[in-house]
């Protein structure tokens, strides 16, 4: 046993521990290799090392006060960490503290990633989101870049190994404690964590592999579709950085306001008003559907033949099957609903006021005995509300 571990630690044979972790602390810190200037630092360094190891653990200070040899000829005795014989080096405490592999499996990440997806929002008119429609649609989002088609580089210039990393993307601080060396990583600034620097970077894209452009794109809108539907392109969002594959694109619809027409499911409703005569004789109307506003059809084939029985109150709906909106999920349409405001006359003339008076005369209603009317107090709206409901 050349080594007097007292001395090496310059403390007295009946030290406490306490002072013994004190004085390992004050030396470990002044011979440490990376601030000590001595030619001999490493090897005190290592030296101090041992002497703490030894006289900081009670059965090992027995062991060698007792004149044997408590480190069992190398390191090993340490149990789960060893000392490292280069210098008193706590990386393996570290990673057994901090999880193992923490500064040794990670590289340099990916100049190419997958690019984001993006959103963008289109309105339609009904008949547009009713009956479908190709539409363009203006996107700006990330392209590859065509000058460099996505390397970053200027034509010829190859990523080169980053020299502040020596290539691992990352850089090591070491931050000396009582523990030892804590040591923490961060990705290199110089390379920003690739591992590789461009050193001639496209002057289109500054070596990010893709730019911003604008582009129009044809979106096929599927018959059917309402507020809040999306649309899903595939690989048509933002190109990832180092020109890595697109991300989707997602197109969220929203439909206007009709000024006549209201969508109820997958039923179209619409408002008429009737004349109190024709409500009350009957008739045929002639009404134009959602069907006139389509591009690909004639005005004509948007109007139907609506009959209206003798005796229609106001408030009543009919409905005209398969006018209304295409399923978007299965097969066929909705109705459309059409509902009956009876319109009272107004500004009558004379010869009307009596003729009318005649007629109520003749129905026994010159003074009607009132009835109490269920829906009474309540307006046509909230009628047709109901209606629709
Ligand atoms: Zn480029
Ligand atoms: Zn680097």
């Amino acid at each position: 046993m050349a080594t007097d571990y007292y001395q090496v630690l310059g403390v007295p044979r009946d030290a406490t521990a306490e002072q013994v972790k004190k004085a390992y602390r004050k030396l470990a810190m002044k011979y440490h290799p990376d601030v000590a200037d001595e030619p001999d630092a490493a090897e005190k360094f290592k030296q101090i090392g041992e002497a703490y190891e030894v006289l900081q653990d009670p059965d090992k200070r027995d062991i060698y006060d007792r004149g044997g040899d408590p480190l069992g000829g190398g390191f090993s005795g340490m149990g789960s960490f060893g000392f490292g014989t280069a210098g008193f080096d706590f990386t393996n405490l570290v990673d057994a503290m901090f999880g193992a592999g923490t500064t040794s499996n990670r590289g340099p990440r990916s100049r190419v990633q997958r690019g984001q997806n993006s959103l963008i929002r289109l309105r339609l008119t009904l008949a547009e989101a009713v009956f479908g429609v190709t539409k363009p649609v203006k996107v700006n989002v990330a392209v590859l870049c065509t000058r460099c088609n996505g390397t970053g580089g200027e034509a010829g210039s190859e990523p080169v190994t980053c020299t502040a990393c020596q290539g691992r993307g990352e850089v090591i601080q070491v931050q000396r404690s009582f523990l030892g060396d804590i040591r923490t990583s961060s990705p290199c600034s110089a390379c920003r964590g690739f591992g590789t620097v461009i050193p001639n970077p496209c002057v289109e894209c500054s070596g990010e592999g893709r730019v911003r452009a604008g582009r129009t794109i044809s979106v096929k809108i599927p018959a059917g579709v309402d507020t809040g539907n999306r649309i899903h392109l595939d690989s048509q969002g933002e190109v990832g950085p180092g020109g890595g594959p697109a991300g989707d694109l997602f197109v969220e619809l929203s439909v206007a306001k009709h000024d006549v027409f209201t969508r109820h499911q997958d039923d179209l409703e619409l408002a008429v008003s009737v004349p109190m005569t024709a409500a009350a004789l009957g008739t045929e109307i002639k009404l134009r559907t959602l069907e006139a506003e389509r591009d690909d059809l004639d005005p004509e084939d948007g109007e139907i033949l609506v009959s209206i029985p003798a005796g229609t109150q106001s408030g009543t709906r009919v409905a005209v099957p398969g006018k209304g909106v295409p399923r978007l999920r299965g097969r066929g349409r909705g109705d459309l609903g059409v509902t009956m405001i009876v319109e009272t006359p107004q500004h009558l003339d004379e010869e009307q006021r009596e003729l009318l008076r005649q007629l109520a005369a003749l129905r026994d209603e010159g003074r009607p005995e009132v009835q109490v009317a269920a829906k009474q107090g309540r307006g046509v709206f909230n009628w047709l509300k109901d209606a629709f409901s």
